[in-house]
């Protein structure tokens, strides 16, 4: 049965970093109830508080993370790019034990946004760019998809083994 990579808080778990969530999805719940769904909270799994102070990367690309280019900055300017490293790695462990190869992940996240991020200003700016655990997914083959695009992931669902 396929299996999917969830943002937990799309599955209704408050750890984001104010500590609200951002589901649930009826269709998730289904998912869930099938045993298809694999939950992380990245920035939870490498080790940071809920709540935790907002973090954003200056110019919006994770995968300039990855390579150690750029860093991941809170509010007050703290380094917090190892936590988010770590929560990649453990995405990336969960996608190979699984053999997952979709992904639904919160839009517009430093760890978990698929194709606009916040620009490092904390002004609310946008820019196309990817969170650092998105970036790492997709770098492994993995289709990275946010809370908007779940009717073209389900369809994807729907057309495979599961
Ligand atoms: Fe949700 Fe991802 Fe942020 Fe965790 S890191 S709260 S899963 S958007």
């Amino acid at each position: 049965m396929e299996k999917l990579l969830v943002s937990s808080c799309l599955l209704g778990q408050p750890v984001r970093y104010d500590g609200s969530a951002g589901g649930p999805f009826g269709l998730l719940q289904r998912w869930q109830a099938e045993g298809r769904i694999i939950p992380i909270c990245p920035e939870v799994a490498g080790g940071l508080p809920t709540p935790r102070p907002p973090a954003e990367i200056p110019g919006g690309q994770g995968a300039a993370v990855l390579t150690g280019q750029l860093k991941v900055r809170t509010l007050d300017g703290d380094d917090v790019s190892p936590e988010f490293l770590r929560g990649a790695h453990i995405a990336l462990q969960l996608v190979k034990q699984h053999g997952i190869r979709f992904a639904l992940l919160k839009a517009r996240s430093p760890s978990c946004g698929n194709l606009e991020n916040y620009d490092g200003t904390f002004s609310g700016t946008k820019v196309a760019g990817e969170g650092v655990t998105a970036a790492a997914l997709k770098q492994a083959g993995v289709q990275v998809f946010n809370e908007d695009e779940l009717d073209k992931l389900a369809r994807l669902m729907d057309g495979s083994n599961g």
